[in-house]
């Protein structure tokens, strides 16, 4: 039976990255018979300018039909003034809580050939290879109480929730233990259990689920030491897994040790495998509608989509080989460009890109 994946192109670049990741796609399908049906719908701002919502009914219940997702990314000044519940970033947040999707997979990668992109020494980042797990679906993004109130002294007070149950602890950690089976072996738990009560409660439930894999080694780790070490030494690292929070502030500076944020793509999966498949960037409104924009990122989405959505490893590989063909015939578009290499559009690298899935 075919796969149901459903395109959220979303504001800003969205729409031209989201582009050239289905002309991957639409090339896999037709040349190698990858049976998928591809869908469409609003958006963030987008949607919001159609509807008057970030994410209208329509829009949720393809998400729960289809297996999975492909988003562009979402915002963009002109909806900046809107209360913040109606904002573009909503619909995404919506989104992720409804179809439950509480594991963000951030890969944080260097390709060799954009080792000079890095603003670390090329020493220290070769080679870096980071799997951060990320929980998704609560910590403070979404606890409550929440807001803003005012004192009896007339002063305002703002204030938001960090809870966890152990439930919500526990499934993030056996997704960081899985994967890094699958990897080096390793996996550092960020928290701060030193100042942060919930926070020791999760500490205390990565060491329980982790009494359950032997063979993988846990190591604990507070968020201002582990913002230090990415910086200072990112190669210890195997798998880490963290709260909403501190998995976004991380995971950011991840990136960067690799250089482009136009490189990098993510996985939010719910229990399932069901996933949602966006780069880890927003949707540069500063270069939208230039034609500049990276696409590999979103491209890279699409090779996460088939590894853990689609059960299609081999058909990711080769994308993942298309892309690393590309950079090595030097092809570059302006956020990546060095000396020597051949400067290209937007376009043109999904291009490349789609023209060396054969090669
Ligand atoms: P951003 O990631 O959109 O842009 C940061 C910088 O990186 C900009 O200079 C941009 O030009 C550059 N950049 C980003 N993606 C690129 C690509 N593919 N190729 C080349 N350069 C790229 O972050 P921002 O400027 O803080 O936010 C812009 C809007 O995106 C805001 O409305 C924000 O809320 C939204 N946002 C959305 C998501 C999402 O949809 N998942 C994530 C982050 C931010």
């Amino acid at each position: 039976m075919s796969k149901k994946i459903l395109v959220l192109p979303g504001d800003g670049i969205g729409p031209e990255i989201v582009a050239e990741a289905i002309k991957v796609l639409a090339t896999l399908r037709d040349e190698v018979d990858l049976d998928i049906d591809l869908d469409e719908a609003l958006i963030g701002g987008a949607a919001i300018d159609a509807t008057g919502g970030p994410l209208p009914d329509a829009t949720l219940e393809l998400a729960k039909e289809a297996d999975a997702i492909l988003l562009g990314a979402v915002g963009g000044h002109q909806w900046e003034s809107l209360d913040i519940s109606i904002r573009p970033e909503k619909g995404l947040l919506g989104l992720r809580s409804e179809l439950n999707l509480f594991a963000n997979l951030r890969p944080a990668i260097l390709y060799p050939q954009l080792a000079d992109a890095s603003s670390l020494k090329a020493d220290i980042v070769a080679g870096l290879d980071i799997m951060i797990v990320r929980e998704l679906t609560g910590g403070i993004y979404f606890g409550q109480p929440r807001g803003v109130r005012e004192l009896d002294n007339g002063e305002r007070q703002g204030f938001n929730t960090l809870v966890y149950a152990e439930s919500e602890i526990e499934r993030i950690a056996r997704v960081a233990f899985d994967i890094a089976g699958k990897r080096g072996g390793r996996v550092c738990s960020v928290d701060k259990a030193n100042v942060l009560e919930c926070t020791e409660l999760w500490r205390e439930v990565m060491m329980k689920v982790g009494e359950g894999h032997p063979d993988i080694e846990l190591s604990h780790m507070y968020v201002d030491n582990a913002a230090m070490q990415l910086v200072k030494w990112p190669k210890q690292f195997d798998v880490m897994v963290t709260t909403n929070m501190f998995g976004d502030i991380l995971s950011d500076c991840a990136a960067m040790l690799t250089g482009s944020i136009g490189m990098l793509p993510s996985a939010s999966l719910d229990e399932n495998g069901k996933g949602m498949y966006e780069p880890i960037h927003g949707s540069a409104p500063d270069i939208a509608g230039q034609g500049v924009a990276n696409p590999l990122a979103t491209i890279l989405s699409v090779a996460m989509m088939l590894r853990y959505s689609l059960d299609e490893p081999a058909m990711a590989d080769r994308i993942e080989r298309a892309v690393d063909k590309v950079l090595d015939d030097g092809l570059r578009t302006p956020d990546i460009m060095s000396e020597g290499m051949t400067e290209v559009s937007c376009e043109a690298m999904g291009d490349a890109v789609t023209a060396a899935l054969n090669s």
